[in-house]
């Protein structure tokens, strides 16, 4: 028997990283909202990788950071070893990663929730959604037969939507880390007509620290410099920021391998039981001894899942072999001769959809209200699902707030980029974000993640004057440290010269100004500090900044260059009502992908596969065409 609770502005459904985003955000933005999670002891779970971050993932972070969102700091908050990876490589590469304490996270963002004003946090199986006249567009009706009348609904189900669990040849119907999976909801969706798929993930298993001999393994020490995720956090000086932890590296063998081949028939996906895609850029252990068979070895580390947990992850062995072979296997590997597994490796296929349903504000083209974000829309990952759910929970309340939407461009951030590949390109497996993924990505730094996006989390509500004016001065006292630098005269003084010969750098004999120094590659801003007598005490992250944007002016002039063009694109907006066959001199790919798509813009038009750029030159010549026609109306 159903029976009314309550309406809402905004419903979401899902309490992991997408829908903590999402419902923070749109509480946030003043709407009365309600998030749902079938746990409550499993809200901001980690079912996978105990850490936050990685290559592009730490980017991501920074950009939800400096949007208003809560990961960022979640992760300060809980983090125990933190690393800057690819830091011998280029800035744009640069990416933070940090171990989190699984039990600690959950416990803080669930916290965060049940504080948030307009938020109300509730355990219950959302097991229908259906549409209705009026203000209110939706009704979500749980196991219960509560049902809650909301202007929007957020679907943000991750790995549950009728969720399998797979272990060699045992499966059953579940979700991650032995919860239940939301079946009904699953089969509700595909009735109501969503375009739904099965995708699929694995994990490793989690082992006992005592049972792993550690002598003989490299050790993964944290950073001695620490940089935090949040700008909240870096503007807070007496945050302590300490490694807690430390990671060890090992690998597989021959052993390991000859065990994996002579089970491969056991394997549910090598015999066919699964069905779901699984990510290309996780793959299995299996995986990869079949698809990369010519490499002897595979690298492994072995993670603290926290401070208080005997449970240690082993990144790069998930797996859905039968138990008595991952033992078998475990046991080969240097360390874990007398591993003992606590929770056994596993596969889970789920429901979730296809992301070129999507708008780029995240909303379904045919189901007005509602919203996709994270794991749901095709995606792998705690980042990016975070992203999508902080750009759903910002559209839905802009929306219900009668504001224009939030659509952010390629160019601007890794989380336009990630929207944008999801609703333009769609995905054929789960889609996991990389720097590759950017042509922009020398501008798409970490490190300036708040120039690129502070100014809209404050234009929308979601940064508080505070916090923008702490950016501003940010802002200023790089722009005055690169005045600085770029007329400050040294001097060729017998200091100044033994300096540049110790660096090997040819030393000077009249005046140079110092920006010319800085971009000497054996030299830098941190090495020309005792020469630079008029420096001003400054943080780490200011002049660091400072380097790159000296180091790597003329890429950048060129990326912002490129960029130029791609927003005079991005403008020329695209009526959503055209029958593209209308169109002379398109060709039929092009009619057929442009009228699935229904692109917004000719940019978004440009990045469609199959359409090509002659294709984008009848489209502008027909707008112009257009354009004029209706002038002379
Ligand atoms: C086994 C496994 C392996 C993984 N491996 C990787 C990996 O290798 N690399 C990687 O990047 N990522 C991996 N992930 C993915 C990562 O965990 C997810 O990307 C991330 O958690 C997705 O976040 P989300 O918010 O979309 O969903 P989740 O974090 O899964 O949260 C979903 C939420 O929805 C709730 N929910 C679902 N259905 C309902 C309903 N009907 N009613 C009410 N509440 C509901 C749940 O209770 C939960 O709170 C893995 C996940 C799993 C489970």
């Amino acid at each position: 028997m159903e029976f009314y609770v309550d309406s809402y502005d905004v419903a979401v459904i899902g309490a992991g990283h997408a829908g903590i985003e999402a419902s923070l955000a749109a509480a946030r933005l003043g709407c009365k909202t309600v998030v749902f999670t079938i746990n409550m002891d499993a809200v901001g779970n980690l079912p996978c990788n105990p850490s936050i971050g990685g290559t592009a993932k730490g980017h991501l972070v920074r950009e939800i950071d400096a949007l208003g969102g809560e990961m960022g700091r979640a992760a300060d908050d809980t983090f125990i070893q933190s690393r800057m990876l690819n830091r011998g490589k280029g800035p744009a590469v640069h990416s933070l990663r940090a171990q989190i304490d699984r039990r600690m996270y959950s416990t803080r963002v669930k916290h965060t929730l049940e504080l948030q004003e307009n938020l109300d946090l509730k355990q219950a199986e959302i097991t229908e959604i259906r549409r209705i006249d009026g203000e209110y567009r939706w009704e979500a009706v749980t196991k219960m037969g509560a049902v809650y009348k909301c202007k929007s609904v957020i679907i943000a189900t991750g790995t549950y939507l009728a969720g399998r669990i797979y272990v060699g040849d045992v499966s059953y119907e579940g979700g991650p880390d032995g919860m239940f999976a939301a079946t009904s909801l699953g089969k509700c969706l595909r009735e109501l007509g969503l375009p739904c798929r099965r995708f699929k993930t694995g994990t490793p298993a989690r082992i006992h620290r005592e049972s792993i001999d550690f002598s003989n393994l490299e050790v993964q020490q944290g950073d001695d410099y620490i940089t935090p995720f949040s700008y909240d956090t870096m503007e807070n000086p007496n945050f302590p920021l300490e490694n807690k932890v430390v990671c060890h590296v090992t690998w597989t063998n021959d052993r390991t391998k000859q065990i994996i081949l002579d089970n491969i028939h056991r394997s549910p996906l090598y015999s066919g039981k699964i069905d779901g895609i699984g990510p290309r850029y996780c793959p299995s252990i299996e995986d990869k001894i079949v698809r990369f068979s010519e490499k002897e070895r595979h690298q492994l580390f072995i993670e603290p899942c926290g401070l208080n947990t005997e449970e240690m992850y082993l990144q790069g062995a998930s797996s859905s072999l039968p138990e008595d072979v991952q033992i078998a296997l475990y046991k080969t590997i240097p360390g874990l001769e007398n591993v003992q597994i606590m929770r056994t490796a596993y596969a889970i296929e789920y429901d979730c959809v296809d992301p070129l349903a999507l708008r780029p504000t995240l909303e379904f083209k045919d189901y007005p209200g509602l919203y996709g974000a994270g794991q749901f829309n095709g995606s792998s990952g705690y980042e990016e699902a975070a992203a999508q759910g902080i750009v759903a929970g910002i559209n839905a309340a802009l929306q219900i707030n009668g504001k224009p939407p939030m659509i952010l461009e390629r160019s601007s951030s890794y989380i336009g980029t990630l929207v944008d590949d999801l609703v333009t390109k769609g995905v054929a497996d789960p889609y996991r974000m990389m720097t590759s993924r950017s042509e922009y990505r020398l501008i798409l730094r970490q490190d300036n993640a708040d120039e690129r996006l502070m100014p809209i989390g404050h234009e929308i509500g979601l940064i508080s004057d505070e916090k923008y004016n702490k950016f501003l001065h940010r802002c200023e006292l790089k722009k005055q440290e690169l005045k600085r630098v770029r007329e400050a005269v040294i001097s060729p003084t017998e200091e100044v010269n033994a300096l540049l010969v110790s660096r090997e750098t040819t030393p000077i004999s009249t005046g140079i100004r110092l920006i010319e120094l800085i971009k000497r590659p054996q030299l830098g801003y941190e090495a020309l500090a005792p020469i630079d007598k008029t420096r001003p005490e400054l943080p780490r992250y200011i002049f660091e900044q400072v380097e790159v944007e000296i180091k790597y002016d003329g890429y950048i002039k060129r990326q912002q260059a490129m960029i130029d063009e791609c927003h005079r694109l991005e403008k020329k907006k695209l009526p959503p009502d055209i029958d593209y066959s209308e169109i002379t001199g398109l060709r039929l790919e092009a009619i057929e992908k442009l009228n699935k798509i229904k692109p917004e813009s000719v940019g978004q038009a440009s990045r469609i596969s199959g359409v090509s750029p002659a294709d984008i030159s009848v489209l502008l010549i027909w707008l112009a065409k257009s354009a004029s026609a209706e002038k002379t109306q």
